[in-house]
């Protein structure tokens, strides 16, 4: 079978002109299994978004991440930002969880994946002690842990 070549197409390389442009544009392919849509993005930035925790994903650094944007996860007034335990726990049970990416809730934060981040020297071991985690939490800001990890949209996603 032939393909058209729609590049060499005259009557579309008029309407080309005629629009006044050289270029052929870029052509994407929206697919909404792996890119969000306008009303997930939406719901998301009003961190409103409410899901199987099944259908969230873990990045290779370990911040959770639905299809093209990395999220926030609130489950049970905790507020988990990487595949901690806990998270690994309620996505295999396919719990409801709720979802966003700006506005963040009130909820506590978990310090077990801010530890798996190794966020601000955090680990494991430090979690567990009040005078290194206390001032983490507090000075805790969404805007500058997302300058760390950006949001959306992901790369190569
Ligand atoms: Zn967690």
């Amino acid at each position: 079978m032939k393909l058209i070549d729609f590049l060499q197409d005259s009557q579309l390389n008029l309407l080309r002109r005629q629009m006044g442009t050289d270029d052929y544009g870029n052509f994407q392919l929206f697919d909404p299994q792996r890119q969000l849509t306008y009303a997930e993005r939406e719901a998301l930035e009003q961190g409103e978004l409410h899901i199987s925790a099944s259908l969230t994903r873990a990045l290779r650094d370990k911040t959770l991440a639905l299809k093209n944007s990395r999220i926030w996860l609130l489950n049970d007034n905790a507020l988990h930002l990487a595949h901690c335990h806990q998270v690994q726990h309620i996505r295999n049970l396919g719990q409801a969880v709720r979802c966003g990416t700006h506005d963040w809730p009130h909820g506590e934060l978990c310090l077990d994946c801010l530890a798996l981040l190794n966020y601000r020297g955090l680990d494991a071991r430090r979690a567990r002690r009040a005078e290194f985690c206390d001032p983490i939490v507090q000075q805790f800001s969404l805007q500058e842990f997302q300058q760390l990890y950006p949001f959306y949209p992901l790369e190569g996603s």
